[in-house]
């Protein structure tokens, strides 16, 4: 006896074959595709039988259309679901699938009697299902094969079924397909070397949007998040904040006399610090954290779900991390030193009053002598180092 839990994966996994690939869009449309193709062999099959009926094909044809249909959309839909498909080179299976269904023609039209031509105009079925996705020279061999079976269906009647049949009008339609094949071949080339620039040109907008959308956010120099960018976020924050989602702090950045910086090693020394310092902090956060530049040497610090007390000791963490940090490149005695203003959100408070509290108190962390962290809890105000 299988237990209930055992009996549930095995449907889950009835389940999971009969449905198309969620997770695969590309794998689901190519299934659909051969589901298209499955529903046209039914309707071929139905019209063989209605032509039986009619007195137009031989009752072989039926049977062996009967046994051969079900047994090439079975194993292309096993060969799809179990993902053998994509070992292949054209994982739509397209050329195989094109001459799966030429081979049965071409069984058909041996047992067709007068209908014989009208046959010929499932071969245009089949070739459409191709135009869009066949190469030239995928197309140029499906023609060939096409012209090979339907020669060898001539040959064949020729031997075996010679009565009743008018060989001067198979020859005619050989040739015939013949041309029809060449202008498909030219009009289907043209159209997949089309889709062929189409999906490159498509990749190449996805690269585009996503370097302009990069350099929308990023600052250039230092390539952490721009003013624009962090303030968006900020406001996403204090948004998210009001709906109840925790508490969060602004940490307003400064580097101390910076201008020195500048004015004793170059501008250039001076924006190798900025990124320096930029690194620092972003590498100091949590995932969840955000920084960003605010102006010229000031940055903008959104320290998610912590209240005052974790925003203190993050900040405490930054300051002494530039403190202590080596400027090699610079001058092996190189010393830099950064001051923190801190502020934690009050509910309602609009962004640019957060940031102002936080202005507030970087502008007295400098007025008490720099390298060091201000904060401002309610009405009273404390400063740490
Ligand atoms: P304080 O301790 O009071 O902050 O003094 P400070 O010298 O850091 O502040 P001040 O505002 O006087 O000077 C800031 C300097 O930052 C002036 C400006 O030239 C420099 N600066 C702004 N943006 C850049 C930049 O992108 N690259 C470089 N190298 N310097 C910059
Ligand atoms: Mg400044
Ligand atoms: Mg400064």
């Amino acid at each position: 006896m299988k237990s209930k839990t055992e009996y549930t994966t095995l449907l889950k996994s009835i389940r999971r074959f009969f449905i198309l690939p969620k997770d695969d869009w590309r794998q689901a449309l190519r299934i659909r595709r051969f589901f298209m193709a499955a529903a046209a062999y039914t309707i071929c099959t139905s019209l063989a039988y209605v032509s039986y009926l009619a007195g137009f094909m031989e009752w072989e044809a039926i049977v062996g259309f009967l046994i051969i249909v079900p047994i090439i959309n079975i194993s292309l839909y096993i060969f799809f679901r179990s993902g053998l498909n994509l070992k292949m080179a054209d994982p739509s299976l397209t050329a195989i699938q094109m001459s799966a269904a030429i081979l049965l023609v071409m069984y058909g039209m041996y047992f067709a009697k007068e209908s014989r031509g009208v046959l010929l105009l499932i071969y245009i079925i089949i070739l459409l299902f191709g135009i869009f996705r066949l190469t030239t020279r995928s197309f140029l061999y499906i023609s060939v094969f096409s012209l090979l079976t339907y020669g060898g269906d001539i040959v064949l009647l020729h031997l075996w079924r010679p009565q009743g049949i008018n060989f001067h009008i198979e020859y005619l339609q050989w040739i015939v397909l013949a041309l029809v094949l060449v202008v498909f071949s030219t009009i289907g080339g043209y159209i997949s070397s089309l889709r062929q620039n189409l999906s490159i040109s498509k990749s190449e907008q996805a690269k585009y949007i996503e370097t302009i959308h990069e350099m929308a956010i990023r600052d250039e120099l230092t390539g952490i998040y721009n003013r624009r960018h962090v303030m968006e976020l900020l406001e996403y924050e204090k948004n998210r904040s009001s709906r109840g989602g925790g508490i969060f702090c602004v940490a307003m950045l400064d580097i101390d006399h910076f201008k020195n910086v500048n004015d004793k090693y170059g501008h250039l020394a001076g924006d190798a610090v900025l990124r320096a310092v930029a690194a620092m902090i972003d590498k100091s956060l949590r995932q969840t954290e955000i920084c960003g530049r605010y102006g010229g040497e000031e940055f903008l610090i959104v320290l998610t779900q912590t209240d005052i007390k974790g925003a203190v000791i993050c900040s405490e963490r930054i300051r002494t991390g530039i403190e202590n940090a080596k400027f090699p490149d610079i001058d092996p005695d190189f010393k830099l030193t950064v001051s923190i203003g801190l502020s934690e959100y009050r509910m309602r408070e609009d962004v640019e009053k957060i940031i102002s509290r936080a202005d507030e108190a970087l502008y007295r962390a400098k007025k008490r002598g720099r390298n060091r962290v201000d904060y401002e809890v309610a009405s009273s105000v404390s400063e740490t180092n």
